[in-house]
């Protein structure tokens, strides 16, 4: 089977859980590999199995040099091991019907590795994944190497997700559409939101910048959450991992730290065999407050 043929199966199988971007009327996967509406908006799968939902080309700052170290960094190092199993035994808690797959849709799914581990975990579920990410360069990634989940290119402000069809909505390092959730959580439904803690990557601040980059305050981002969820459970995730050197560089390569820090302090951090490196993340797990 095409991976084309292929993403357009998967699709179908999440089918009650897709509008269209662009009318938000129900929208069908036809045996051709497109999504159609009945307003004849019409989406291709590409012949790596995702398709391209946005209604207006995007710009974005990643690239597939940031997308491959962090693919890289993630399958090799088990920098995020701790993380996907707590999520994954947070979506084994919830109840989940006999019928219809329940949707796990990571928001800003980046390459795809959180969502396939975690999907993974929770093999024998009813479940069925969606990635959705506005950087094409990520989603192609995802759909070359992960026959998991449904891979889309979208944007959240238009996403392709109908109202109350999601089960979980993972959103990991990345923002937020509070307004957006709320309408496409299925009743009982829950966000998980991950966000770093003030240590997250405490190595890498330290030796990287001088200036009021090298501390980081999460206050800010869970105000927000809280303002428009009602969190149920705070898991906070506190470990190290010890990464060799060429998975250092692909750490400095793979943050948006790394947009611009001084050449010499990147070459210092470099210049060892290994270092232990903080991970501190905070899963705040919550339903819509209305
Ligand atoms: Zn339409």
């Amino acid at each position: 089977m095409s991976k084309r043929t292929d993403g357009a199966r998967r699709a179908a199988r999440i089918e009650h859980a897709l509008k269209c971007p662009v009318c938000g009327n129900p929208i069908r996967v036809e045996e051709d590999g497109r999504l159609l509406c009945r307003d004849h908006h019409s989406f291709d799968f590409a012949k790596q199995g995702y398709v391209n939902v946005l209604t207006r080309p995007a710009g974005g700052h990643y690239n597939k040099e940031l997308f491959e170290a962090r693919r890289r960094i993630m399958l090799d190092s088990g920098l995020y091991a701790p993380f996907h199993e707590a999520a994954a035994e947070w979506i084994r808690q919830m109840p989940v019907s006999d019928s219809r797959p329940a949707v796990v849709a990571d928001i800003g799914c980046g390459e795809g590795t959180h969502l396939h581990r975690i999907l993974e975990k929770l093999g024998g579920l009813n479940v069925a994944g969606a990635g959705l990410d506005i950087a094409k360069e990520g989603v192609q990634l995802a759909a070359r190497d992960f026959q998991s989940a449904v891979w889309l290119v979208g944007d959240l402000a238009q996403s392709p997700f109908s109202d109350g069809s999601i089960h979980a909505i993972l959103n990991i390092l990345s923002p937020s559409n509070y307004d957006e959730f709320t309408r496409m959580l299925a009743p009982g439904g829950r966000l998980i939101k991950v966000v770093p803690g003030a240590g997250y990557l405490r190595e890498l601040r330290e030796a990287l910048y001088t200036d009021e980059r090298r501390t980081y305050s999460n206050e800010d981002t869970i105000g927000l959450f809280d303002r428009h969820f009602r969190r149920t459970e705070t898991v906070p995730l506190r470990y190290s991992v010890r990464l060799e050197r060429s998975q250092l560089e692909d750490l400095v390569r793979m943050t948006p730290l790394s947009w611009s820090p001084d050449p010499e302090a990147v070459n210092r951090f470099l210049d060892r065999e290994s270092a232990e490196i903080t991970v501190e993340l905070d899963l705040l797990v919550g339903e819509p407050r209305d």
